[in-house]
């Protein structure tokens, strides 16, 4: 018999504490109380936190969820490492008028005989992603020396704040000439999205990366690609620079500077991948980029329904069709595409959801699936959603795709077109 697993709770200090005997953990699926089953021992690279001003809630024997009195009423939150998607929420509600968490992607938590377990499941492992993070002399000196090498580059001034203040992956990789490295472009876009991490309108939750305030030129940009595609090279990589990244709007905004700024890089570098992180709210806008050289998108879809789609992203003069039409010219060019799937458990795995999803997934014939956990204060989201039927679960939604669609790659990450070089499989 399996052991019951018991809430992990934490008072206003952050000390945490397992629940007293006679409470059980339970998750959260939209507004739902789940059991948890399967849970994972806790993957090394989690963080632990407490969710001030809310309350914890946990079964007692009998079936009743109640909120966990005592002097640890916090509930606790795992927030996991890349590579891992969360399958439930940790099981809370607010107190009344509870400022909004930040944007973390809160996940469900638990003690089983002394051990910490989260409801989370591994569904990636990429070495460039989850492998060991730079050191930081050597990132230090990396950023140096391109501030030498291009001294008067808002590129390289964007990207020194991201690599070295906010851990950005894909920034550092800019710096150290290898993988995927990051080349924004947009102080602007055309949606405002509840999770969006460069900029929050009305949630009052900070923002981890701020938005970038000036839209940098095109010779800026060729600068740095070129110096990075160029270094890739040199260490035997066919080299991947990507517009749209964490600290940026939208990149089909600024069309105009890109198509010439991708024709040029295409042309210095032929092997290379050059990579669009995207709303896909302008589909003429992206099949003129995978014209003059984009081989690589990754469109951001949090529902296929324009009425959840329209919740979530608040856009501005597109809706979904104008995405599935991006996601169909891109194909047809020539591109790989990707859906970023941005996965919040009681609403992606919801049935009605889950079918539609896999419907316009086959359509579209998309090259792989990348499962992302949803960051955000779970309440304020899900009060800005319409009802949802019951989820399915999480490990359903996974396994459905993997089996509906035997073509797709489900994963967290995208892979440079052509192939991942030896020794990073
Ligand atoms: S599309 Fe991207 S940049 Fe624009 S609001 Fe959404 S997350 Fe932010």
């Amino acid at each position: 018999m399996t052991a019951a697993l018991r809430p992990l709770l934490s008072d206003q200090s952050g000390e945490m504490v397992v629940a007293p005997p006679g409470w059980e953990a339970i998750g959260q699926s939209g507004r739902r109380w789940v059991d948890p089953r399967g849970w994972i021992p806790i993957p090394r690279g989690t963080t632990l936190m407490h969710l001030p001003r809310r309350i914890g809630l946990a079964r007692r024997p009998g079936g009743e969820v109640r909120a966990v009195a005592g002097s640890h009423p916090l509930p606790v939150a795992a927030v996991l490492p890349v590579g891992y998607l969360r399958l439930l929420l940790p099981a809370h509600r607010p107190e009344p008028f509870a400022p909004t968490l930040p944007l973390y992607g809160y996940t469900a938590v638990a003690d089983r005989d002394g051990e910490v377990v989260v409801a989370a499941a591994r569904t990636d492992d990429y070495p460039p992603w989850t492998g060991r993070r730079p050191r930081r002399a050597e990132l230090a000196e990396a950023v140096s020396s391109l501030q030498r090498e291009l001294p008067r580059n808002g590129v390289v001034a964007q990207l020194s704040v991201c690599a070295l203040e906010h851990n950005c992956l894909t920034a550092q990789n800019t710096f150290l000439g290898r993988h995927e490295g990051a080349l924004p472009t947009s102080a602007a876009c055309n949606a405002d999205c509840l999770g969006c991490i460069s900029l929050q309108t009305d949630s009052g939750a900070p923002t981890p990366q701020p938005r970038m305030r000036r839209a940098p030129a095109a010779r800026e940009l060729i600068e740095v690609g070129h110096s990075h595609l160029g270094r890739c090279e040199e260490a035997g990589e066919a080299g991947m620079v990507s517009f749209g990244q964490g600290c940026e709007g939208e990149p089909l905004l600024r069309e105009r500077v890109l198509v010439p700024v991708t024709a040029e890089l295409r042309r210095l570098h032929p092997g290379a991948t050059i990579h669009v992180n995207t709303n896909a709210s302008r589909p003429d806008a992206l099949r003129r980029l995978v014209e003059a050289g984009v081989n690589s998108c990754r469109i951001s879809v949090f529902s296929f329904r324009q009425e959840l789609f329209a919740a979530y992203y608040r856009p501005r003069g597109y809706g979904i069709e104008q995405v599935i039409q991006s996601a169909r010219l891109a194909a047809a060019a020539g591109a790989q595409v990707t859906v970023n799937l941005l996965t919040f458990p009681g609403v992606t795995d919801s049935p009605s959801e889950l079918a539609l999803t896999m419907e316009v997934l086959r359509e579209l014939s998309v090259d792989q699936v990348q499962l992302r956990t949803l960051n955000g204060d779970p309440a304020w989201i899900l009060d800005r959603l319409p009802e949802l039927e019951p989820g399915l679960g999480m490990r359903e939604l996974v396994s459905q795709l993997a089996r509906g669609l035997p073509g797709l790659a489900v994963g967290n990450f995208t892979r440079p077109v052509g192939g991942v070089p030896a020794g990073l499989c």
